[in-house]
């Protein structure tokens, strides 16, 4: 039995949308570009998704640019806007638990000039809203933040950031990190006041390598890849035609299913925390605040090593990540955990379930037994190793 609670990290496709990407590689292959009928029907194809993604977002297809995925559609916003926008000042502003696509955008943008502030998070995960109003100032050109975490799946107060921004700067944009939010929960750019959004593909059990990235139209926003033109020159390339209608068959399924899947995976979520108490599971701590996205459980074990209580789950084919799986491999300890201010032995004993719809009762009830059994033997002895 194979149980893969790594969702957050990556989504099995639909089986529909490998059938759809198989027969768009087989036989409509043309260029979007192309003036003969192979092109025009590639160019149909595109359109067609990239309605679905506006409609499913509430907003016009002209506002919609296909990237490579969550990371180009941030790198594009950021970077983008403020090329496009100097005069609006120097200042920018994100949180300290940002994913790595857009905090090493900051940093570079740190060396090249730009003053940044990096706006700290509540013991629940949640950016301080005070300390926001207080940085914004004349300068700000640009604040960026996500709406759900990918570690936590603490749900940052996104309305509310943007009343701040514009009360204190209007016209400074604000761009959100919408990769583990779309297709789970509502995001609507219009009535949030968001003025960019990314979001991704492969998260929502469509292909890898294909995102959007949201830009209201009264935005000036300049291109980051240059080329043939593509994406009404905003983002030039040859576009990925199946992976692009992939994701747009993606989405029609998720969002047909939005409210149903949310509540199915909330009661996994809630089956999975009653189940480790009442089995008598070993000491733990979930480090996911309450009330934050139901796809995403970062449970602590503090007595063991995350990444060997890790392998010794994938024994049984149980998979899941130690904190992000994009940081996972180097050894730090995880930036968002730190910044909600957890001692370093919670932080190394951190584990991330996320589920999906693909996820049944089965599953969750095969995990907690196995922790039950493999805890136990991993436990690190005191003033002695494992
Ligand atoms: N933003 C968040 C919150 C994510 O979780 C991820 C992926 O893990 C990304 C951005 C990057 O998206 P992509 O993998 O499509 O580049």
């Amino acid at each position: 039995m194979e149980v893969y609670l790594d969702n957050s990290a990556t989504t099995r496709p639909y089986d529909e949308v490998i059938e759809y990407m198989n027969e768009i590689n087989k036989y409509m292959y043309g260029n979007p570009s192309s003036l003969h009928t192979k092109g025009i029907e590639a160019e149909k194809l595109v359109k067609k998704a990239r309605e679905t993604i506006s409609e499913s977002l509430g907003v016009s297809s002209r506002e919609i640019y296909f990237t490579s995925g969550g990371t180009e559609s941030i790198n594009l916003a950021i970077r983008g806007f403020l090329e496009a926008n100097p005069r609006l000042g120097n200042h920018i502003i994100t949180t300290k638990i940002e994913h790595p696509a857009t905090l090493e955008v900051f940093r570079y943008l740190e060396e090249k000039g730009y003053k940044v502030d990096y706006i700290g998070v509540d013991e629940n995960g949640v950016v301080k809203l005070d300390e926001l109003e207080e940085k914004i100032n004349g300068n700000t050109a640009l604040i960026s933040v996500m709406m759900v975490n990918n570690e936590t799946g603490s749900i940052q107060p996104v309305d509310d950031i943007a009343a701040i921004k514009n009360a204190r700067k209007r016209d400074a944009a604000l761009h959100v990190d919408a990769v583990q939010a779309y297709g789970k929960m509502q995001v609507l750019p219009y009535k949030q006041g968001i003025d960019m959004l990314s979001v991704s593909s492969h998260k929502i059990h469509g292909p890898k390598g294909t995102g959007a990235l949201y830009v209201n139209r009264s935005l000036r926003i300049k291109p980051i890849i240059f080329g043939g033109g593509q994406e009404s020159s905003l983002r030039s390339g040859t576009e990925n035609v199946p992976g692009i209608c992939g994701f747009g068959l993606a989405v029609e399924k998720t969002f047909d299913k939005i409210e149903e899947n949310r509540l199915k995976v909330k009661k996994l979520y809630d089956l999975f925390c009653g189940l480790l108490k009442k089995e008598g599971v070993e000491e733990y701590k979930i480090l996911s605040p309450h009330n934050g996205s139901p796809y995403i459980l970062n449970i602590s074990f503090p007595n063991i090593r995350a990444e060997v209580l890790l392998h010794h789950l994938e024994e049984k084919d149980i998979y899941v990540s130690t904190g992000s799986a994009c940081s996972s491999r180097k050894k730090k300890l995880s930036h968002v955990l730190e910044a909600m201010s957890l001692k370093a032995c919670d932080i190394e004993g951190a584990i991330r379930f996320s589920f999906s719809s693909f996820n049944n009762e089965e599953d969750i009830i095969y995990t907690v037994d196995a922790l039950k059994e493999i805890l136990p033997k991993i436990k690190i002895k005191r003033g002695g190793k494992r």
